[in-house]
């Protein structure tokens, strides 16, 4: 069964008045475990509506969205938010991590969240920062990391839950090209590892050829 399931999705804002936009307009996608896919998008597209859609953390108009085989679009709030952190993990852009909190307390935390003990939390985090070269690093704040080491925790506090399902918006995006090329490798590494499916959004098309598959969403609709 698909990791990610997307059918029909449509998204509508400022429904009715002038301003109306129907952004998603009968969105499918379809995404095994494993399976790494680049979303391509021109700016204004509804590639991050699309990504929240996908990531439970807004609602469609209409269409269907089931995570691990498992019909999501009619939970409730609760059940929402409880599916969201076990199952997605998600990167943005730029980091949003604590800043009063060291690296690995920003991994440790959406663990306890979740209801894991804090031992289990700790030494999992600890983990997670080796794979991706910063376990020298684990008492240090967001501001004494540079902005790659600080997208490499957050791509660690993203894989915290264990989650099947990866979602990340333009997660080189703010890096320069040098540093965004090895990143971006962690990133890759890290996924492969774990065997989780994503869905990395990206503008850079050199990036988006080292994924399984490019799907381009254009208008409203994948093509
Ligand atoms: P992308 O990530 O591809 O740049 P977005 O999904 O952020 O696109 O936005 C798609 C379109 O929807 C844009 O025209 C944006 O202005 C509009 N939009 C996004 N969020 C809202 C909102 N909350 N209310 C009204 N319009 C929105
Ligand atoms: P960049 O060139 O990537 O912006 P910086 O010059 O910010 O990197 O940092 C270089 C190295 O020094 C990084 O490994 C970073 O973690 C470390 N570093 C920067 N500021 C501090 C600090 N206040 N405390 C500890 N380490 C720091």
């Amino acid at each position: 069964e698909a990791a990610l399931a997307l059918d029909g999705i449509t998204k509508v804002y400022n429904s009715g008045k002038p301003s109306e936009i129907k952004v998603l307009q009968g969105v499918s996608l379809s995404v095994a475990a494993g399976e790494v896919v680049a979303l391509v998008a021109p700016s204004g597209a509804g590639k991050s509506t699309l990504l929240h859609i996908a990531g439970l953390l807004d609602s469609a108009d209409g269409g269907s969205v089931a995570i691990g085989g498992e019909d999501v679009t009619a939970l409730g709030d609760r059940r929402r938010t409880a599916m969201r952190r076990a199952k997605v993990g998600f990167i943005y852009q730029f980091h949003h991590l604590l800043p009063e909190f060291n690296a690995l307390e920003n991994i440790i935390l959406p663990q306890l969240a979740n209801g894991t003990g804090a031992g289990a939390a700790e030494g999992r985090a600890l983990d997670l920062l080796k794979r991706v070269g910063l376990e020298a690093r684990a008492d240090h704040r967001p501001a004494a990391l540079s902005g790659g080491e600080q997208q490499r925790v957050a791509f660690c506090r993203a894989l915290a839950n264990g989650p099947g399902l990866l979602l990340a918006d333009e997660p080189t995006g703010n890096l320069d090209p040098a540093t965004s090329d090895i990143v971006f490798g962690v990133l890759m590494d890290l996924v492969r590892d774990t065997g989780l499916a994503a869905v990395i959004a990206t503008h850079n098309l050199e990036l988006a050829a080292r994924m399984d598959r490019t799907v381009r969403l254009e208008a409203g609709r994948i093509v």
